[in-house]
């Protein structure tokens, strides 16, 4: 099963695609916002090209993110399908994806769209700070890091993403209205797009999202045993 989360950065996608992940047990989470910080740390040459683009706040050229997700979704932990955080980020790299999807005959299945207010996510964004070695997300307001800066569960260095500071924040929002919210529609208009209140507590967003897959994956079942012909 091929999901996909938009939504604001920050507003909740990386964490909501991790317990998705944990919750189906057996399809990875593959966000690109990750695998391009990666390369950055390793200091490959992806990392060195995209690193630009991403101080910036501006999203990594096309021809450097396509290849990389088609790559990615053909690794064998991705055979039974992958929850997409952060791809695709335009509408060519939406066509893109349902170009290749198409010739998997793996169409995606549901597009969950976390709707939440600006103000929310620039406060969420810039208080935000991150651990170096796990990855573990802490907010200054509502779950503070500690004094030292020392992750309480691996003891790796906690700091702040250099595009989480407040001018880069804002820009990247800019970044997320003119290219990335067009999706809602491509994908409304195809009838996969899942609103989500992404303004409540993790939880409650992780049952409203399980409640309302589980609606839309039953008919999209219903829908994958129509024969071609009728569908176009
Ligand atoms: P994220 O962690 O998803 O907020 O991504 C961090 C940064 O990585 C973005 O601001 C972009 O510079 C870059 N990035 C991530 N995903 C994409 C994408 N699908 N297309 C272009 N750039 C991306």
């Amino acid at each position: 099963m091929e999901l996909i989360f938009i939504g604001y950065p920050g507003s909740g996608k990386g964490t909501q695609a991790a317990l998705l992940s944990q919750h189906f047990g057996n399809i990875p989470k593959i966000s690109t916002g990750d695998i391009l910080r990666a390369a950055v740390a390793a200091k490959t040459d992806l990392g060195m090209k995209a690193k630009l683009f991403m101080d910036a706040g501006e999203l990594v050229p096309d021809y450097l993110i396509i290849d990389m997700v088609v790559q990615r979704i053909s690794e064998p932990d991705s055979a039974k399908g992958y929850i997409l955080d952060g791809f695709p980020r335009n509408i060519h790299q939406a066509q893109e994806l349902d170009r290749v999807l198409l010739n998997h005959r793996r169409p995606i299945a549901g597009v969950l769209s976390l709707e939440i207010e600006k103000k929310k996510v620039i406060e969420r964004l810039t208080s935000r700070r991150v651990c170096s070695k796990c990855g573990h997300l802490f907010n200054l307001i509502s779950d503070p890091p500690p004094a030292n800066n020392i992750c309480s569960l691996c003891k790796g260095q906690i700091y702040q993403r250099s595009d989480d500071k407040p001018e880069t924040v804002l820009h990247r929002m800019e970044v997320y209205e003119e290219a990335t919210r067009p999706l809602k529609s491509y994908y409304g208009s195809q009838g996969k797009l899942i609103p989500i209140d992404g303004s409540l507590s993790i939880e409650k967003v992780q049952a409203e999202i399980i409640n309302r897959l589980t609606k839309a994956l039953a008919q999209f079942e219903l829908w994958k045993r129509v024969p071609r012909r009728y569908t176009s």
